[in-house]
């Protein structure tokens, strides 16, 4: 049995040598090549591919997989927005992803830049590197202080609830769909504007859906608190960047933390330096002290890389064996 996995960076070698190390049965070649119609050529002679970029799985590239009669596919990360489904249906393939990988990655992050935003640690970053060191007037608040506000019940979004608890903030969960053990609890609420209205922080753990896009506009934030903090560790289409800009000249909204943004795949993951970013709403957001940029970096962790590396090669292992695997998308 063959595998091919590309995009392979130097953070995942480790675990990939652990992997065939552990799978002799296997013949494992790894490049660093991302996937498409001209690099597919690597893959001939093999029984299944393991990928993970943010390219397309385009038509073109998934025809000429067929024709080399591959049809296993493994993508190492969570979504399959960026596979042709239909001509994935067409040429027969199977389809694999990695649906959790480490919650407690992201919402250990998402708390992180919560009690960064709390404590207002840009700025004083900004006035220590200009050798002032007086601590007024950027007094701080106190985790222990707020309502955290957390809009989706699923993985992440649990675990960023259990963290802020035990950090002694009140916390209110919302889903659409009602949560039975989170109402025993007695965090849940079925009310959106309940949670905008009580929340003192606001935090989203929702995936990208019609029904979420821009969820967090103008009228979404005048039912907030004002001064209230928003945290998007979740997917950049959530918030409508120019409604968010006016809530915080207005002081609406007193802060912000992005770990995700609209058009990030014009920037992030890429070396910008010297180079214009082309993104305005981007340059705005990230010259003001209380709004703090990551570059879709919550989930990088070394724990969730190893998971991302051994659940896809397993599944792409599991699809070649028994032509199924409890990681298998539906392409319906
Ligand atoms: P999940 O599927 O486990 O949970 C999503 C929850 O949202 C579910 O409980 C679902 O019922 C609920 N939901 C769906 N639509 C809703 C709506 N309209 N209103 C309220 N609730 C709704 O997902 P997860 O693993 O917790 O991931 C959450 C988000 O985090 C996703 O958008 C994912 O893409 C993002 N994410 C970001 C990173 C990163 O590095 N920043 C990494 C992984 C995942």
């Amino acid at each position: 049995m063959k595998i091919i996995a590309y995009g392979i960076c130097e953070d995942e070698r480790p675990y990939v040598k652990n992997w065939q190390w552990a799978n002799p049965d296997v013949e494992l070649v790894c490049t660093g090549k991302l996937l498409d119609v001209e690099s597919a050529e690597l893959a001939r002679g093999c029984d299944g591919v393991v990928a993970y970029q943010q390219k397309s799985y385009s038509a073109d590239l998934l025809k000429r997989l067929h024709e080399m009669n591959i049809h296993n596919l493994s993508l190492r990360n969570v979504g399959i927005d960026n596979v042709d489904v239909e001509a994935a249906v067409k040429y027969g393939f199977k389809i694999t992803n990695v649906p959790v990988y480490s919650p407690a990655a992201i919402a250990e992050f998402g708390v992180t830049q919560l009690l960064n935003l709390l404590r207002r640690t840009k700025e004083y970053q900004a006035k220590f590197a200009k050798r002032d060191y007086r601590w007024a007037p950027n007094i701080s608040k106190e985790l222990n202080q707020q309502t955290v506000g957390i809009v989706g019940a699923g993985h992440i979004g649990r675990v960023m609830a259990h963290i802020c608890r035990g950090f002694g903030a009140r916390v209110m969960v919302y889903n659409h769909r009602p949560k039975p053990d989170l109402v025993k609890a007695g965090v849940f609420t079925d009310s959106l504007d309940e949670l905008y209205k009580e929340s003192t922080v606001i935090s989203l753990h929702v995936p990208a859906v019609k029904s979420t896009y821009h969820m967090l506009n103008r009228d979404a934030f005048a039912k907030m608190q004002k001064g209230v903090l928003i945290i998007n560790m979740s997917r950049g289409s959530l918030i409508d960047e120019q409604d968010l800009i006016e809530a915080l000249d207005s002081g609406q909204v007193g802060g912000a933390a992005l770990d995700v943004l609209e058009d990030e795949t014009k920037i992030f993951n890429k070396d910008m330096a010297n180079q214009p970013s082309n993104y305005p709403a981007f340059d705005d957001l990230n010259q003001r002290e209380n709004v703090l940029i990551t570059p879709h970096t919550a989930f990088y962790t070394d724990e969730a890389v190893r998971n991302m590396v051994e659940q896809s090669l397993n599944a792409n292992r599991e699809l070649i064996l028994t032509g199924a695997s409890d990681k298998m998308v539906s392409l319906a």
